[in-house]
């Protein structure tokens, strides 16, 4: 290993920001050197990361996101806890521009020593955004920090990839009626753990009304633990209220799947299906970059489309490239 990863890494590990900071460039770096190198780095802290609580909040813009993360880390800081903020916001590699990287966000927070945020990668499909921030998000456990929020947008498959990385997932919802509708239609309600009605003060009777339509729609749906029905609060993160009892259900929900054994074998089951998405991406690249398939895909494809081949005996013959 590299002397200057050794540094790294014990700055990581007394919880230095600044080497935090370039760990994760490290891990972010596409260049196979880096890649490498960031592997090392991972491996040597591994030991230490597993022992944040993993929380994953998503709305879409506009719902409150930043104000409320802002309400509740200066709230955890000041109940001795520290916190990182992570994102993954794949409009950033889509558009160019990112919805949640804008700098002005979180602007109490950013300058707590105890918090430490972290914009979404800007480069790659939601898959390589997705590995990146898990592997801050270990970086982050191994620094020390108590909570790691990762926050999203509900763009495509976002919130599904942020709810499979981390252990409670919590959507923010605005107080409109018919919210709860789109939630279901893209059937993200089955897996919240969590339900967050935010804005809470500007129309207190609208807020009830939004809570007792969630919570009929999550009666109606099986939660993935027997041991929790997901709770709706209400709050504002504007005016500060609500934090806590966010932070109570949070430790509920801890505490019950922890009993069980579930908060432990969620984990486990994300680590696994983390290893299978690493090796189909990585099969899928190997394919690609493999040069009997460069040679004769374009080839194979127009017979396809041209109905000379069937798509069975293309796929079958490419995919014999790999055995070679
Ligand atoms: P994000 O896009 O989800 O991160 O949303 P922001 O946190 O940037 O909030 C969007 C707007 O809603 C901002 O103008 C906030 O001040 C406002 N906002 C956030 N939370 C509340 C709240 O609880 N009450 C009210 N009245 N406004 C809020």
């Amino acid at each position: 290993m590299l002397p200057e990863d050794q540094t790294l890494i014990t700055g990581v590990l007394a919880g230095q920001r600044r080497a935090l900071a370039k760990a994760i460039t490290l891990i972010e770096s596409t260049r196979a050197d880096h890649r490498q190198r960031a592997q090392q780095v991972l491996n040597a802290l591994l030991p230490q990361t597993g022992n944040a609580i993993r929380i994953g909040i998503s709305g879409v813009p506009g719902a409150g996101k930043s104000t409320f993360i802002e309400a509740l880390g200066v709230w955890l800081i000041g109940h001795g806890k520290r916190l990182a903020v992570l994102a993954v916001d794949p409009s950033s590699s889509l558009s160019g521009g990112s919805i949640l990287g804008d700098k002005t966000r979180m602007e109490i927070l950013c300058q707590k020593e105890e918090a430490f945020i972290r914009p979404s990668p800007s480069a790659g499909s939601l898959g390589g955004v997705a590995e990146k921030t898990r592997e801050a998000m270990l970086l982050c456990e191994a620094a020390g920090y108590d909570v790691i929020i990762v926050e999203t947008v509900g763009v495509g498959q976002s919130e599904t990839t942020v709810a499979g990385m981390v252990d409670i997932f919590c959507l923010l919802q605005l107080p409109n009626a018919g919210d709860d509708l789109q939630a279901i239609k893209k059937g993200i309600v089955e897996i919240a753990d969590l339900v967050v009605i935010n804005k809470a003060d500007i129309d207190p009777r609208a807020t009830a009304v939004v809570r007792a339509q969630w919570k009929n729609a999550l009666h109606m749906l099986r939660h993935a633990s027997p041991n929790w029905a997901p709770p709706v609060l209400t709050v504002s993160a504007l005016q500060k209220e609500g934090i806590a009892e966010f932070w109570e259900n949070v430790e509920k929900y801890r505490t019950a799947l922890a009993a069980s054994g579930e908060f432990e074998q969620k984990r486990r089951h994300q680590a696994l299906a983390w290893m299978w998405q690493l090796i189909e991406a990585g099969l899928h690249q190997q394919f690609k970059d493999h040069p009997g398939v460069q040679e004769s895909l374009s080839r194979l494809s127009r017979s396809v489309e041209d109905g000379q081949t069937t798509p069975a005996a293309a796929a079958h013959a490419l995919l014999a490239h790999l055995k070679h």
